[in-house]
């Protein structure tokens, strides 16, 4: 599943392509994504010019003068930049011609995917209730401290509630758990005020760092597939169980809270 990571290196993939173009034509071959694609999306943007490309959440958004398109890749979606008589395959759903002859081209295998058109985007149902971005000044430890008082579910939890804070996925919250030696299993509430500033501080570094590993596809996002993927990093402690600690040596112990895996150290995280 593309993570924040992934969706901002896709962000950066395709912007230069597609700001201060105007939109020809859209042709969506398949309207039955997570949500089915409302006609309003093709009629609103063809003959608009492209403001600028931004992000909100795994959410991208592409500004017109008179109201945004709202994109998500979902579980499996992509989106690349290609010349417009590119022929489509059987899970390109949708492609947003440029008079440039560029297309913007959505490929979404499993269909989980979504595409609305919004004239105020950030007030939309699905955005308008999203915590802030992680790496906007915005969220804190200040904030993540105050937010956390009186919740009994796990720290891990916590972090990865959109509501708390955006984008923070399994892979890495249990990396920025570790780096904070934070134990995934303690109660948010519960949590003194100093250990927020280091877990704060590890989700932006966490995060920073995988869209600086994703700097180095933007060039496959022309012509390419647009597979941003999982970016290659060492991880500290994810997906290592019975590996041991690279701090202490203790093997690394793996659990599942709310469904999800989860890796840490029992000896460092505490
Ligand atoms: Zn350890």
């Amino acid at each position: 599943m593309p993570e924040l990571p992934e969706v901002e290196t896709s962000r950066r993939g395709i912007e230069p392509h597609i700001v201060d173009t105007t939109i020809a034509r859209v042709t969506v071959r398949e309207r039955r994504l997570r949500w089915p694609i409302a006609t309003d999306v093709d009629r609103k943007l063809a003959g608009q010019t492209v403001l600028s490309v931004s992000r909100r959440a795994k959410y991208i958004l592409i500004n017109t003068h008179i109201g945004s398109a709202i994109l998500h890749l979902g579980m499996s979606g992509s989106v690349s930049i290609v010349d417009h008589d590119t022929p489509a395959g059987v899970h390109d759903h949708v492609d947003i011609e440029f008079e440039s002859g560029l297309m913007l081209r959505l490929r979404d295998p499993r269909r989980f995917g979504s595409l609305h058109w919004s004239e105020d985007p950030l007030s939309h149902p699905l955005l308008v209730r999203l915590g802030p971005e992680p790496l906007s000044d915005d969220f804190d430890s200040n904030y993540l401290w105050q937010k956390s008082r009186g919740r009994k579910v796990s720290i891990k939890q916590f972090i990865m509630n959109a509501h708390v804070v955006v984008g923070v996925g399994n892979i890495y919250a249990s990396e920025s758990l570790f780096i904070a030696g934070i134990n995934p299993r303690r109660a948010a509430g519960r949590i003194a005020r100093h250990r927020y500033d280091a877990l704060v501080a590890a989700i932006k570094t966490v995060l920073a760092k995988a869209i600086a590993a994703g700097g180095t596809t933007l060039r496959d996002f022309y012509g390419g597939d647009g597979e941003a993927g999982y970016f290659q990093q060492q991880l500290e402690a994810y997906g290592r169980e019975d590996e041991p600690c690279r701090r202490c040596e203790t093997p690394i112990t793996a659990i599942v809270q709310g469904q999800r895996s989860t890796y840490y150290c029992k000896r460092c995280q505490t």
